[in-house]
Parts: structure tokens; C-alpha cells; sequence
């Protein structure tokens, strides 16, 4: 699903680049914990997965394409077929959660009743029933993630890219979020979140990738977030 194949990037203003000879192999409906610290490429390499960024060397494939070989005009497609979701939610103030969700399919234009019937499926699946009509600042920051991953999700992306998802939440209620983002994976979709949440990667013992200075240092499966070398 994602493939990375010796890819470098660096950025025209630092010495040092942000990604170096990375290779990885993420494949369908795989769980992904990319993990490393602040500055290691965990960001740089997500964004190169949306073409947010070229390689400077290696390519990036992504569902089998060639990321340097699609034209500009289909990158709006890809992205479409990737959720996002960030540490700051980024929801919209004067929209309800309903309609937070519903304006992701909105903007690509789907029907109104298509997104009767399916944004609520997705309230209920990121476990917010009975909420639709509540406004973002009458919702716990948990709550609010869940709408975030409600409206990365209801498109159905082959892709879920989680930047710090549990990064402004409590230890507690950061177990429900990613309760929730397993269950999204479990339907088939493939998530690569990075984080620093170690209690997080303990728990769950997923894939566990690690970057150091942009380069990966260790890729394990069931991993742990610090690994006693
Ligand atoms: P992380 O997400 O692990 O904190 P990043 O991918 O954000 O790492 O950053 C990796 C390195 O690339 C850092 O040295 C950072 O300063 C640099 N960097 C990231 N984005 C840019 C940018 N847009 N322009 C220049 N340098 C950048
Ligand atoms: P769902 O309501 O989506 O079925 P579950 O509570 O059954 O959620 O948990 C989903 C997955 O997450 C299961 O594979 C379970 O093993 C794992 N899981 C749930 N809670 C924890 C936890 N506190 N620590 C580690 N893994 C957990």
C-alpha cells in the first residue's frame, strides 16, 4: 500500500536531511507506530505519502503508483483517498459535529441523502451516539478527536495518517482513541500514526517503526516504543 524505496529528502535550507535511504514496506490494512524524536522525519515522512513533499532521491509508492509519475491534477484524488488526522483536531468552530463530519463529503460533491445515511454510521463508530448535534466547545478534547477521525474516515480511505492523534489527551481517554482507530483499521484500512505516546505503542503492540535522524532504526513487529538495544 505505501512503499518506501530509498527515498532521501532535504530540505534546500538545512544541512542535514530530513529523510535518509529510507526503505520501508507498509502493506494493506497493516497498523503502523512510527515513532522518534522531535525533528527525526516522522512529519516529512507522512507528508511525502500526500505528495505534500518530493523525494529529492528514491520514490515513493503509494496503492501502487508512482507518486513522481502522477500528474499534479490527480494529486486531489490521491488525498482524497488518504484521512488525516492532527493533535489539534482542527475541526470547525461553527459547525456541529454532524456537520463537521458531513462537509467532508460536502466538498467532493457526494448526495445529501448518501451523507444522511452514512455520517451517521460513522458518529456511531467513533462511539459519539447521541452527539451529532453538539458544537466542538461542548466536547471534551477526546470527543473532538473522535470527530476528527469520524470526518478523516467517512470518505472510507484506503489510508488513515494519524500525526500525534493522542497528543493533547489524557492517558485515559487516549486508550478510547486508539480503540477507535483500531477498529478503523480492523474494516481493512491501512494507519500509520506517529506519535510519542509510549504508553500508547506499549499497550497495543502493533508494527513499530522507529526513525533517528531520519534515517529508520529498527522496524518491529508487536514492537514496543523504546526497545533496550
Ligand atoms: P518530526 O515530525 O519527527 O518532528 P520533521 O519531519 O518535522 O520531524 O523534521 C525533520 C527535519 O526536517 C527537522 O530537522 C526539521 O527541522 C526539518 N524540516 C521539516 N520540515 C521542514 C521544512 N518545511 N523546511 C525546512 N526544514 C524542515
Ligand atoms: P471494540 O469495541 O472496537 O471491539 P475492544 O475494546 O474490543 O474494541 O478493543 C479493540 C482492540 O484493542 C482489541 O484487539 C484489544 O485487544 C485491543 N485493546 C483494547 N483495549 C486495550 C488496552 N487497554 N490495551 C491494549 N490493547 C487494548
Amino acid at each position: 500500500m505505501i512503499h518506501f524505496d530509498n527515498v532521501t529528502k532535504a530540505y534546500p535550507t538545512q544541512n542535514r536531511p530530513a529523510l535518509q535511504h529510507v526503505n520501508v514496506a507498509i502493506d494493506k490494512g497493516e497498523f503502523i507506530f512510527l515513532v522518534g524524536p522531535s525533528g527525526s522525519g516522522k512529519s516529512t515522512f507522512l507528508r511525502l505519502i500526500l505528495k505534500e513533499e518530493r523525494p529529492s532521491q528514491g520514490h515513493v509508492h503509494v496503492a501502487g503508483k508512482d507518486l513522481s509519475r502522477l500528474s499534479n491534477w490527480k494529486v486531489p484524488h490521491l488525498r482524497r483517498r488518504i484521512g488525516c488526522v492532527f493533535q489539534d483536531f482542527r475541526l470547525l468552530p461553527n459547525k456541529n459535529v454532524f456537520e463537521n463530519v458531513a462537509f467532508a463529503l460536502e466538498v467532493i460533491g457526494k448526495p445529501r441523502r448518501f451523507i444522511g445515511k452514512v455520517v451517521p454510521e460513522v458518529i456511531d463508530l467513533v462511539g459519539l451516539e447521541g452527539k451529532a448535534h453538539r458544537m466542538p466547545d461542548e466536547l471534551s478534547g477526546g470527543e473532538q478527536q473522535r470527530v476528527a477521525i469520524a470526518r478523516a474516515f467517512v470518505n472510507r480511505p484506503m489510508i488513515l495518517l494519524a500525526d500525534e492523534p493522542t497528543g493533547n489527551i489524557d492517558p485515559a481517554t487516549s486508550i478510547g482513541i486508539m480503540k477507535v482507530l483500531d477498529r478503523i483499521n480492523r474494516t481493512g484500512t491501512t494507519v500509520v500514526m506517529a506519535t510519542h505516546d509510549a504508553a500508547i505503542v506499549d499497550a497495543f503492540r502493533k508494527r513499530v517503526v522507529e526513525l533517528e535522524d531520519g534515517r529508520i532504526i529498527r522496524d518491529q513487529s508487536r514492537g514496543v516504543y523504546g526497545q533496550a538495544y
